[in-house]
Parts: C-alpha cells; structure tokens; sequence
C-alpha cells in the first residue's frame, strides 16, 4: 500500500481512533483481513465471520506487527473503530487509487474472469509495474483489499469484478473506477440466481456504464462474438473497442486451430499489425481470452508482435485450470477442476478431444451447480457433446446431475456402456486407478463445490 498515517485513514473511513499513542504513525505493509498474513506495517482489518471473528486475533496481529485494527469495537489495541469495516476498507481502497498514477483496468463475465486476468496482468507487467486480483477475489472484500496492494510504483491495475445480481458490479466500479472495462462473454454461471441471460447482461453491462467518455480517455473492450456483449456498446460513453473471431472485431484471430496437444494457435491482428503465436495454456476457449487481453494490451500502447510473444509465454496464475500434468507411465491428466459451467464444460471437452487423438480419452465430469431451470436440459446436452466428440469413457460423478450426464451420452447414441455413475470422488478414485492404461487423457472438471481436485491430485499422486 502506500503509506498512509493512521490519523489519514481515520479520516478517510471516519473512524475513531483508540488506543493509539501515536496517530502519525504510518501503515506501509499490505492491508490484511487474515491473521497469517500480517507482516509488520500491515493493517488489519477485523471481519466478523460465521465461525471466526477477526476482533478475537486482534493482540496477535498487534505482536506480529500490525501497525493498527480496523475494527467495529475497541479491542484494547490500536485500532481504528468503524460502523462498517467493509464500507471501511471500500472507502479506504477508493482513496487510494484516487491517489495512485495506475491506469486500472476492471473486468467481468460468466467464464474466464481469472484465466484472462492472469493473461492480462502477464502480457502487461511486461511493460511496467502491475498489480491483479490474486486468484478469483473479486467480490467487495477481495476488490478493495487487491487495490489496496498497489504501491506508488503500480503502474497498471487490473481487477475482476465478479456479480450474482443487479447493482454489484456497480457497488465494485465506485470503489475502483476503472479507466479501461472490458467483458468477456454472458453464458448461464449463476443463471439461477439471476434469472435469466439478460438480466447478467444487464449486471455485466454495469461495468461500461461506469467507464469515463471517450475525450477522458474511457476504453469498454467488447466480445464481437457475444452478441449480448456486442449490444452493450450502446451502454457506454467510452471508446468502443471489439475483439473476437468476427471480421467487424479490432483484435482478431485468424487460422484459429489446436495443436495436437490442445494448445490453441493463431494469427493475432491488432490495429497496430499482426502476429503468429502459439499458447501454453489449453483449449480454444483460451483464444478468446487472448484477444481480449491483447486488446486491452494494444489500448496501452503494445505492439502486436510484443503482445503475441507476452501471451506465447504466459501460464496459468491460478490452480486447477486446465492445469496438465504428465505421468510417468505416459498418462496425462488434465485438472479443471476449479469450476465448470456449460460454457466451460464444452471448453474442456473440445480441449480433451483434441489433446486425445489417437488415444483414450476420460471424462471424468460432476454437476454444473446454479443452473436454475436449465440444469437438466444443460447436463444433458454436456453428456451428448462427449459422445459427439468421441470421448472413449464419461465418469459422471455426484447425485442427480451426474445421472443427467450420463443420461444425455446415452441418449446420443450406441455408448451407454462406456458412461458410468459413480457416487463420490472416492468411487471415481477407485475405479480410474484400476482401469486407468497408460497413453490415456483424463479431464477432470465440475463444479467448486463437488470437489473434483481431489480426483485429479489422487490420479496424478498415482502415477
Ligand atoms: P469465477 O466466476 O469462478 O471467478 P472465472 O470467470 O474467473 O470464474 P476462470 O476461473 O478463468 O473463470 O475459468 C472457469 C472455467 O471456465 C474454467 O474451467 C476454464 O477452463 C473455463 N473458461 C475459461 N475461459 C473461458 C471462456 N472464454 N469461455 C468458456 N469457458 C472458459
Ligand atoms: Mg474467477
């Protein structure tokens, strides 16, 4: 963070000091909301949780050098006492980067949020400084407290912006007004509790209405493919750049194909020229993601040549994403099992089925969670898409999602036998390990809260 005196962020949060001796003192260290975290100069900030209350480790960050609390009650340390410590730090967070020199560059979307903000922040820390969202902390807690990681030397802030309804990116764009916005793509992640395709439309497009007209320098990137995105053009004042496969797009891909290890390669054309790469990362969905953050990379002055090179070298930041291990006896899991909704889940499969030509492929796949209404409709069309794409076997794994699964596979065609429903992670564990050959591909993907990873690192551990 920069550093900031005590009595100055008082002020700024309109909180009341206590037990501080000195309120000249500065805090320098990172602003922290876990206790582990704290390194001397932190800030802390107490949250008030379900099973822990930050207040309770209020001496033991003060011993481990926190320079002060930012708490909703006195607790017989410095500390800065608030109402609300999430409006706090909100507050705290909109102060500082009104007072940083950083561009900040804020993004959304139904899928792809971290992956294409690690690219992001890989292709532009090239040219200087950059500080993103670890992980996915993209909610009014994570978004404040990754701002407030940015130091005088940031020169590019880049921010996911994540949103379960109506008015919350909004709430996240006034505590970090973005110069740059762009979205990605509206698909059906958390359709159940919108309610519907275009009412994430409507919460996606919060993000351009928030960005500063054209003449101030406001940029929205667009998906041209995306026809829900596309229309949010007419949402904002800001420079309208497109990016996509579509001929209309500023940022374009040409001779789009996959290696044969399912890695994407293709012709990258920017308004400033065009350049051939290949990426690391796995699967065409990654394309997208690409051009999106060759666009936000061209916007900031970047060539072609130099983003092309940025994103043939960039990996994965964050776990369980596509993340490929090979095994010594010569099988290759592939571990996505960070999150999965249709969109993903087609991804992924259309990923397995190019890295598996010639060999045996598995889908090892669980429930696609807040789907709503759509979710037997969308499981069953996931189960037929394996089948159309030749996958050798489905393991669908978990309760009546995974049987949805297995019921659309069988349905498209001759396959049943080679689907199977398996109860739990365990079952699935139990019967991979013994039928498991070497030269097979394995995908692993589901929902968060199906906890596929175990899936994955057991496979990966076995070999
Ligand atoms: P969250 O809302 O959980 O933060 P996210 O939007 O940040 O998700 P990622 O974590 O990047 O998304 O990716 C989630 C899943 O979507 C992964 O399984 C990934 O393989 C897949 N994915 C990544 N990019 C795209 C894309 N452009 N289109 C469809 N699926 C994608
Ligand atoms: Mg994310």
């Amino acid at each position: 963070m920069i550093a900031l005196s005590l009595a100055e962020i008082a002020a700024v949060v309109g909180g009341q000091t206590h037990d501080i001796p000195d309120p000249s003192v500065q805090v320098t260290g990172p602003v922290v909301r876990d206790s582990r975290e704290v390194v001397p100069g932190s800030l802390f900030a107490a949250f008030v949780g379900e099973r822990v209350d930050g207040h309770d480790y209020a001496r033991a960050v003060t011993e481990a050098g926190a320079v002060a609390v930012l708490a909703s009650r006195p607790v017989g340390v410095p500390a800065i006492v608030v109402e609300d410590v999430q409006t706090a730090l909100g507050a705290l967070a909109r102060h500082v980067v009104h007072r940083l020199g950083a561009t900040l560059v804020a993004l959304t979307g139904s899928a792809g949020k971290t992956s294409t903000k690690d690219l992001i922040a890989q292709v532009l820390r090239r040219k200087a400084p950059t500080v993103f969202t670890p992980g996915s902390l993209n909610n009014e807690i994570g978004l404040p407290l990754t701002a407030l990681s940015a130091t005088e030397e940031t020169r590019f802030l880049v921010l996911e912006m994540g949103a379960r309804g109506i008015g919350h990116i909004r709430y996240l764009t006034g505590l970090t007004p973005p110069r740059i916005g762009l979205v990605l793509n509206v698909g059906s992640a958390h359709i159940g509790e919108f309610g519907g395709r275009e009412q994430i439309a409507q919460a996606k497009g919060e993000l351009v209405e928030a960005l500063p007209p054209a003449e101030e320098g406001g940029v929205a990137i667009l998906n041209a493919d995306d026809p829900l995105v596309r229309a949010m053009a007419s949402r904002t004042k800001a420079k309208v750049v497109l990016f996509g496969e579509s001929a209309e797009a500023d940022v374009r891909a040409e001779n789009v194909r996959l290696t044969d290890s399912g890695q994407p390669s293709f012709r990258l054309h920017t308004p400033s020229g065009a350049s051939d790469l290949t990426m690391r990362l796995y699967g065409e969905h990654h394309v997208s993601n690409a051009l999106a953050a060759a666009a936000v990379a061209h916007e900031l002055g970047m060539s072609a040549e130099e983003i092309a090179t940025a994103l043939s070298e960039a990996g994965s930041l964050s776990r369980w994403r596509m993340e490929v291990t090979e095994r010594p006896d010569g099988v290759t899991i592939v571990n996505d099992a960070y999150n999965a909704n249709p969109e993903s889940m087609r991804a992924a499969l259309r990923a397995l089925a190019a890295m598996g030509k010639g060999r045996r492929t598995w889908a090892v796949l669980g429930k696609m969670a807040e789907l709503g209404d759509e979710a037997l409709a969308e499981h069953d069309a996931v189960g037929r898409l394996a089948v159309r794409l030749n996958v050798s076997k489905l393991v669908a794994v978990g309760g009546i999602e995974a049987s949805w699964l297995q019921l659309g596979a069988y349905n498209e065609g001759s396959w049943g036998e080679e689907s199977v429903h398996v109860s739990d992670a365990q079952a699935a564990i139990d019967l991979l390990r013994s039928e498991l050959r070497p030269g097979d591909v394995v995908l692993v993907k589901a929902s968060r809260s199906v906890g596929l990873e175990s899936v994955a690192q057991a496979l990966v551990e076995t070999g």
